[in-house]
């Protein structure tokens, strides 16, 4: 069994979600399926919500486009006889329940607690959309991911209750799988009280690793609309190479530096368990992508992220990183910027920048790191 994770513009459109279906189809072993919202769905909530909450009554314009963009998605990717079902789904959920929770905000002086609670509902209505819609047009097994990804409060905030989240995953997928199961990201359930909660911005690649974990996947794979981990950011570093493999300590040290294209804290449980995690790019799933497992990248550059005012170099396990954070400090030095080591893991060192932008550090250290190797 495996786990596939599609993200918001692989689900966001006609033609990605036809690749979608294409790659699931192809696929010789049962499937979980995990859906994060359509791309820009979930933005589109938090400021319909605002705008609710300032009394604003233009969140019904973009009220209107979210529908229109569901239901017009509905007519092109889901077979002729379910289409009516889904269609009325989908509609319900967004002209009943969302257009009455945003009435509800912009029609009265609803207390901040409540407010709170309300957002994390609406936030949540993404996944559930999108993940109806996929289902629908796979002819899958729905699971609701509420009722198996829990959290609890902690120092103010929503975190992941891990062992019963464990056990609830492996007692909702026991059994003999279907060929293909559709299950949302990011969502998931207060465990005391049953309310709305969620994995925080980026979740979906999480909830995807928690599934392939506890149920001991052969292998997770996060479908997303680049090739895979990219040496740095390619809108920084134009000439940044796809990274074919990484160790699990590597792509660690990467998400925790600032690297988007994997929500940091998704390594850690397929780590634990040894799954072999694929980062592929659904509009060329022909390219092999990023294998992060076992193996580590033996490259000398291995990726440079950033994060605030940090910037963090991954390289090989035995790179002599004492060495090659002092080399980096004297060029950057002689370039007027100043950058003092802060942390440092086997394979990683992290650097902050005592002046100057992470946009012009990263792709100069980039170069040097090039011409070091
Ligand atoms: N839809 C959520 C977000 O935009 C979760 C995700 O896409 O992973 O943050
Ligand atoms: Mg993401």
């Amino acid at each position: 069994m495996k786990v596939l994770k599609f993200g918001g513009t692989s689900v966001g459109s006609v033609d990605s979600l036809l690749k979608v279906k294409d790659i699931v189809e192809h696929q010789n072993e049962p499937v979980i399926v995990v859906v994060s919202a359509l791309g820009g769905v979930t933005n589109q909530l938090l400021a319909m919500t605002e705008l609710a909450l300032s009394k604003d009554s233009a969140y019904e314009a973009t009220l209107a486009l979210v529908a229109d963009r569901h239901i017009d998605i509905i007519s092109h990717v889901v077979p002729a006889d379910r289409q009516t079902e889904c269609r009325e789904f989908v509609g319900e959920f967004i002209n009943s329940s969302l257009a009455g929770m945003l009435r509800m905000l912009c029609l009265n002086d609803v207390p901040a607690d409540i407010v709170e609670d309300m957002r994390k509902s609406i936030v949540s209505f993404g996944e559930i959309l999108s993940s109806a819609i996929v289902t629908m047009m796979l002819d899958a097994t729905p699971r609701f991911a509420p009722g198996f990804i829990k959290t609890k409060r902690s120092g103010g905030e929503d975190v992941l209750d891990a062992e019963l989240t464990r056990r609830l995953i492996k007692s909702e997928f026991g059994g003999t799988l279907p060929t293909t199961t559709v299950t949302q990201g990011f969502i998931a359930h207060d465990a005391a009280t049953d309310k709305d909660t969620n994995l925080g911005r980026g979740g979906s690649d999480y909830t995807a690793a928690l599934i392939a974990a506890a149920l001991e996947a052969t292998a997770l794979e996060i479908w997303t609309d680049v090739d895979g981990f990219l040496s740095a950011d390619p809108r920084v570093v134009p000439e940044a190479r796809l990274i074919s493999k990484l160790s699990f300590a590597q792509a660690e040290d990467l998400c925790n530096g600032g690297a988007k294209v994997v929500y940091y804290p998704t390594i850690a449980p397929v780590r634990d368990l040894r799954i072999p995690t694929w980062v592929k790019n659904t509009f060329r799933p022909d390219v092999t992508g990023t294998l992060i497992g076992d193996e580590m990248s033996t490259e000398a550059v291995v990726g440079v992220t950033s994060k605030d005012d940090t910037v963090t170099v991954v390289t090989r396990v035995d790179a002599d990183l004492a060495l090659l954070a002092d080399e980096l400090m004297r060029r950057l030095m002689s370039e007027g910027i100043g950058l003092i080591p802060v942390a440092r893991t086997p394979q990683s060192v992290t650097l902050r920048l005592l002046n100057g932008q992470a946009a012009t550090v990263v792709p100069l250290m980039h170069k040097l790191l090039l011409e070091h190797e």
